[in-house]
C-alpha cells in the first residue's frame, strides 16, 4: 500500500468543503452519477470508434445503499493508478479563500470553478473509496481512499469487472443520504434524463399485501428525453406527456416550442406556454436547466429573457457556462446569443400559430397575452416582432390585431385635432352604462382588465402615433371624443350656482374623496347626472400606487366631477322649484350683494393707477370690510339653497343614483336610499 498527500495549494479543501457548502450539499449525487454516466459515455465512444475491441456488457449505472455506505458503481472507462493520480490526487486551486468567501452559498460555483465534482462527496462522507479497473488490458484494479484529511492511501485490489465503485461512507451528519427515499427523490430531480439507464435497486411489486422486490432494475430514468429527439418523429400527446411528466399537478399547457440549434452554440429544449390558473401561479413551475441532460437549476433568469422566465420547460446547453455567478453569466456573450435565439424563436412561432390557425390564437389569448404583453413590455426586439400578432380584446369579445383596430375605429373615433382616441374599459360591469352610452354612439369599447394593460396602455400611446386612450367613464360621452368645438349654450351663471349649491350641499361625506359639481347641457334624453373621473388624474393616482416618489399623488384625496344635465327634465324641475321656493329669500340678500359688488369695483378701479402705498388706510380698510360682507352674504345665499335642498328628495335621489353606479353608494348612505326609494314608491 501507498500513502500521499492530495496536492492542493491552499491549507485544506475538506473543511472548507464541509463549512462552505453545506446548505446545497446534496448536489454531490448529481456530481458522482454524472462522472459515471462520463465515464460510461467515453467507453461508448471508444467501442464505436474501434479503440477498444471487447464487449461493452451492460452499462447500467448503479445506485445501491447499504447501512452506513452508497455506492455508485459504472462499467466505463475505470482509471488505472496513474490516472488516479494526475485527476483525482492533483487538485490545484489558487486564490481559493477569496473566491470561496464570495461564493459560499453557491456550491455549483465553487464545484464547477475548481472543478470539484469528486470531492463534493466529502460534503457528506467521513470516508470515500474509488475501487477502479481500467479499460486498458494489462491495468490492475487499484482501490483509492481517504477520510477527509488531505491524507490518502492507494492500493491494488482485485475487481472482477472494469469500471468505477465510488463508496461514500455517510456521516453522522449526512444521515439522510442514507435513506431511500431520499435518494430516490435526489435522482428524480438531478438524473431523470441522463443518457445512460441508472438503476436503483429492483422494481417492487405487490404480493400477498406486500411490497417484494422483483428481478428488473429500477431504471429511474428516460435515457432520450423528447427534446433530444426529432420534432417530426414526435405527436402532440409525447408534448404534452412530458409536461405532465415534469409538472404533474398542472393544466395542459396551451402552446410549445421546440427548440434546436447547432450553430453558434449548442442549445436544445422545450418551452411551453402554461396556462395559469391564477397569479399566483405565476413563477411556480419554473424552466429546467440542464447541461447534456444532467438537471443544473431552474433557476434561468439571466439565460432566458426575463418574461420567458414565466414559460415552463427545460433548455439544455453545453455551452451555458453554468458553474459561474448570475453577474458573469449576464455579460456572457453566448449567453447573449442565446437569449436573442430564445426571443426569435418564441415569436416566430407565435406568429405561425397566429398566421395559420387565428381562431385557436384568439381563443388563447386571455391565457397568452400575459406572456406577450410582458415581453413586449420588456424588450423592445420582442415588440417589433409581437406587434404583428398582438391582440386587442373588445367588449363583444372581439379580437383584432392592432392594425386592424386601427383601421376600425379611425372614422369614427377620430377627434377635431386629428387624434384617434382608443376607449376603453377596466371593468365591464361596473362601467356598464357609460360602455352603453359609447356604443350607442357607434363607438367601440376595448376591454383592458388584465393586470399588465395600465403599463400597456402607457406604452402603446408611445408607439403609436396621434392616438390617445381614454377610459370610457372619464367624461360623458358627447365629450369622449371631441368632433368639434361646441357652442356654449350653457345656462345663465346663477342658475348653474343655484343647481351646483343645492347638490354640493347634499353630498355624503367620502373619506377620501372629492366632488367638483358642474352643470352641462348634455340633451334631455342623457342621463341628468353623471359622474366622471379624468384621464389623468386617476393615471397619476394609479401611478402613484406602483411608483415610489410619486406619493404626493397618492396623498390627494380622489377627485371626481358630479356633472348635472341641465337639459334633463329632472333637472329642470329642480332648478324651477328652487327658484320659486328660494326667490322670496333670495331677492334681499342679491340686492346687498348687488350694492357691495358695486362699491367694491368703483373702489378697486380707483385704486388701479395707484400704488399700494399711496392707497390710504381708510380705504384699504373699507375694502377689506367689503369683501367680509360679501363672504358672509354668500354664505348666506348658500346656507339658503342648502336648507332648500335639504327638503328636496329628488336632489337626494339623484346623486345617490349617480354614487350607486359607481360603486360609491356603501354603509349609512346605502341604507338610507333604500328606506327613502320605499318612501317614493
Ligand atoms: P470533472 O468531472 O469536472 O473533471 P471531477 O472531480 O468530478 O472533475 O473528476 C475528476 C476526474 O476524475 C474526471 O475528469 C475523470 O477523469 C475522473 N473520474 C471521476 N469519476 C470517474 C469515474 N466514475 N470513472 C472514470 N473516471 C472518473
Amino acid at each position: 500500500m501507498q500513502k500521499g498527500h492530495i496536492g492542493v495549494t491552499t491549507d485544506n479543501i475538506f473543511p472548507v468543503i464541509k463549512k462552505f457548502l453545506y446548505s446545497d450539499n446534496e448536489i454531490f449525487l448529481r456530481e458522482i452519477v454524472s462522472n459515471a454516466v462520463d465515464a460510461t459515455q467515453k467507453m461508448k465512444t471508444l467501442a464505436s470508434m474501434g479503440d477498444f475491441k471487447g464487449e461493452l456488457g451492460d452499462l447500467t449505472v448503479r445506485v445501491s445503499l447499504s447501512k452506513k455506505t452508497l455506492t455508485i458503481s459504472d462499467r466505463g472507462i475505470g482509471l488505472t493508478a496513474e490516472e488516479i493520480d494526475k485527476y483525482i490526487n492533483q487538485i490545484a486551486f489558487s486564490g481559493a479563500n477569496d473566491f470561496l468567501e464570495k461564493y459560499q452559498k453557491d456550491a455549483n460555483a465553487i464545484i464547477g470553478h475548481f472543478g470539484l465534482g469528486f470531492y463534493s462527496s466529502f460534503m457528506v462522507s467521513k470516508k470515500v473509496e474509488i475501487v477502479t479497473k481500467s479499460y486498458k488490458d494489462d491495468a490492475p484494479a487499484v482501490k483509492w481512499s481517504c477520510d477527509g484529511s488531505p491524507e490518502f492511501t492507494i492500493e491494488e485490489v482485485k475487481k472482477a469487472d472494469r469500471g468505477t465503485d465510488i463508496i461514500l461512507y455517510i456521516d453522522d451528519e449526512s444521515k439522510e443520504f442514507l435513506e431511500e427515499a431520499r435518494i430516490s427523490t435526489l435522482l428524480k430531480k438531478y438524473c431523470s434524463y441522463l443518457p445512460i439507464p441508472i438503476a436503483f435497486g429492483k422494481k417492487k411489486d405487490w404480493k400477498d399485501g406486500k411490497q417484494v422486490e422483483t428481478e428488473e432494475d429500477n431504471i429511474i430514468n428516460e435515457t432520450h428525453p423528447i427534446w433530444t429527439r426529432k420534432p417530426s418523429d414526435l405527436t402532440d400527446e409525447d408534448y404534452k406527456k412530458f409536461y405532465s411528466d415534469l409538472y404533474p399537478m398542472s393544466d395542459e399547457p396551451l402552446f410549445w416550442i421546440h427548440l434546436n440549434v447547432d450553430y453558434p452554440f449548442h442549445l436544445t429544449g422545450i418551452l411551453y406556454f402554461p396556462k395559469l390558473k391564477s397569479n399566483i401561479d405565476l413563477g411556480k413551475n419554473k424552466i429546467q436547466l440542464f447541461c447534456n441532460q444532467v438537471y443544473v437549476t431552474d433557476s434561468v433568469e439571466g439565460i432566458v429573457p426575463d418574461f420567458l422566465t414565466l414559460l415552463h420547460g427545460v433548455i439544455d446547453s453545453p455551452d451555458i457556462p453554468l458553474n459561474v455567478s448570475r453577474s458573469y453569466l449576464q455579460s456572457d456573450s453566448n449567453v447573449k446569443k442565446i437569449s436573442t435565439y430564445i426571443t426569435k424563436k418564441v415569436s416566430d412561432r407565435l406568429q405561425s400559430i397566429f398566421k395559420t390557425d387565428r381562431k385557436q390564437f384568439e381563443e388563447k389569448w386571455n391565457d397568452l397575452k400575459i406572456f406577450i404583453n410582458y415581453g413586449m413590455l420588456s424588450q423592445e426586439d420582442f415588440y417589433e416582432k409581437a406587434e404583428k400578432f398582438a391582440l386587442l380584446g373588445d367588449t363583444d369579445g372581439k379580437f383584432y390585431t392592432y392594425e386592424e383596430y386601427k383601421t376600425l375605429i379611425k372614422e369614427n373615433q377620430t377627434d377635431k385635432d386629428g387624434n384617434l382616441i382608443y376607449l376603453y374599459t377596466n371593468h365591464k360591469d361596473e362601467q356598464y352604462s357609460y360602455i352603453d352610452a359609447a356604443a350607442n354612439k357607434g363607438y367601440n369599447v376595448l376591454l383592458m382588465d388584465g393586470q399588465l394593460d395600465t403599463a400597456l396602455i402607457s406604452m402603446l400611446e408611445q408607439k403609436f402615433e396621434k392616438s390617445r386612450f381614454t377610459r370610457v367613464d372619464s367624461d360623458v360621452v358627447d365629450n369622449l371624443i371631441v368632433k368639434e368645438d361646441k357652442q356654449a349654450t350653457a345656462l345663465a351663471a346663477d342658475k348653474q350656482e343655484a343647481l351646483s349649491e343645492a347638490f354640493k350641499s347634499q353630498l355624503p361625506k367620502i373619506e377620501k374623496v372629492e366632488f367638483h359639481v358642474s352643470t352641462q347641457t348634455l340633451g334631455e334624453n342623457s342621463s341628468p347626472i353623471m359622474i366622471t373621473q379624468s384621464e389623468y388624474m386617476r393615471r397619476m393616482k394609479d401611478m402613484a400606487s406602483i411608483q415610489a416618489g410619486m406619493s404626493f399623488y397618492g396623498e390627494m384625496p380622489d377627485m371626481f366631477n358630479l356633472i348635472l344635465n341641465s337639459d334633463h327634465k329632472l333637472i329642470k324641475k329642480v332648478l324651477a322649484d328652487e327658484e320659486e321656493a328660494c326667490q322670496a329669500q333670495l331677492i334681499p340678500i342679491q340686492t346687498e350683494i348687488d350694492d357691495v359688488n358695486k362699491l367694491r369695483n368703483t373702489l378697486k378701479d380707483s385704486h388701479k393707477e395707484k400704488k399700494d402705498e399711496e392707497i390710504p388706510t381708510a380705504e384699504k380698510d373699507q375694502l377689506k370690510e367689503l369683501d367680509n360682507q360679501w363672504n358672509t352674504l354668500k354664505a348666506n345665499k348658500e346656507g339658503i339653497f342648502a336648507k332648500y335642498a335639504t327638503d328636496n328628495k329628488t336632489i337626494r335621489q339623484l346623486i345617490d343614483l349617480a354614487l350607486l353606479q359607481n360603486n360609491m353608494l356603501k354603509g349609512e348612505a346605502l341604507s338610507n336610499f333604500v328606506k327613502r326609494s320605499i318612501d317614493m314608491i
